[in-house]
């Protein structure tokens, strides 16, 4: 371990335990996942990887995909997972360590759902940096496939989740869009379960709604695939009239476009349950009714407007 390296931890450590609250601990931790993202150079060995920025791994047989050692900077990944799962755990475990510092001092309750979506975030954040996923959608036009999230997980060897959190941040160019979605309830009725969007991409003229059932949004049959298919399981397909909201900071239940949208699928395991790429391209903008603009002329002989 470098000098370096534990200066940059300690600074990292004061940053998380001076947090007062949630916020700003997710802030904190936001902003160390950028700048741990811009510096971790990838490596064929994790463990080398790793220590360069001073987090040590090791390698076992686990039950689970990895822990960590509260209070240490140790990670254990599972020696049987492939090496890009392995990869997106270390990060994931980075941040429940950092986290764990916020926790000591101010003694944040996090959750365990709000801590899991935090750990996520900033796993996507080390593993696909901004600025150079940026550089590669310019470079590579999103196709709505997802053999293109593929080569895109496959460029940055981070996890097809990763990628969609990712992508989330930037507005995308054309008609593809990308849908991440988990088994849940809505934060504010945690009973009404079902498989909603945990992130999602898109162009900025659409915004797909954080939460939302994906059967409300009128992707009943690929919910109810998805829910049933094992992890791995693929299927491309076409929903009749999905409704999406429009603009970039729609409020919900504002959504006036509609149209088919074509699908290509796949079922993830982990926390996030399904990964699909989607088609907007038959997404219009509906007609409100009731507008009509009728032109009448007044006694007077002037041109009068009404607008019905
Ligand atoms: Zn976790």
């Amino acid at each position: 371990m470098t000098m370096e390296a534990t200066e940059r931890w300690d600074r990292w450590r004061r940053a998380m335990s001076s947090a007062a609250d949630r916020h700003e601990a997710t802030r904190s931790l936001d902003a160390i996942g950028h700048e741990l993202g811009r510096m971790l150079e990838r490596r064929s060995s994790l463990a080398r990887e790793w220590s360069e920025v001073g987090v040590e791994v090791q390698t076992h047989r686990l039950g689970v995909s990895g822990m960590c050692v509260r209070g240490t900077r140790r990670v254990l990944v599972r020696r049987s997972d492939p090496l890009l799962r392995r990869r997106y755990t270390v990060a994931h475990e980075v941040a429940h360590l950092l986290l764990a510092h916020a926790q000591e001092r101010a003694g944040l309750q996090l959750g365990w759902e709000f801590e899991e979506r935090v750990c996520e975030r900033f796993a996507s954040n080390v593993l696909v940096p901004r600025r150079e996923l940026a550089e590669y959608v310019s470079r590579c036009y999103p196709e709505p496939s997802v053999l293109w999230l593929r080569e895109v997980a496959r460029h940055f060897r981070a996890s097809l989740s990763a990628v969609v959190i990712a992508l989330s941040d930037l507005g995308l160019p054309g008609n593809a869009a990308f849908l991440l979605a988990r088994v849940g309830g809505h934060p504010k009725r945690p009973h009404e379960r079902g498989l909603r969007t945990a992130a999602a991409a898109a162009p900025s003229r659409f915004w797909v709604p954080r939460h939302q059932r994906l059967a409300s949004m009128g992707f009943g049959s690929l919910a109810a695939w998805a829910q049933d298919a094992e992890p791995g399981e693929t299927r491309a397909g076409v929903e009749p009239s999905c409704a999406i909201s429009p603009g970039a900071d729609a409020p919900r239940g504002t959504a006036d476009w509609a149209g088919d949208v074509p699908y290509d699928a796949i079922v993830v395991s982990g926390a996030n349950r399904l990964v699909a790429a989607l088609d907007l391209s038959q997404i219009r903008r509906r007609r409100r009714p009731g507008r009509r603009i009728h032109q009448t002329a007044s006694r007077e002989g002037q041109l009068a407007l009404t607008i019905g």
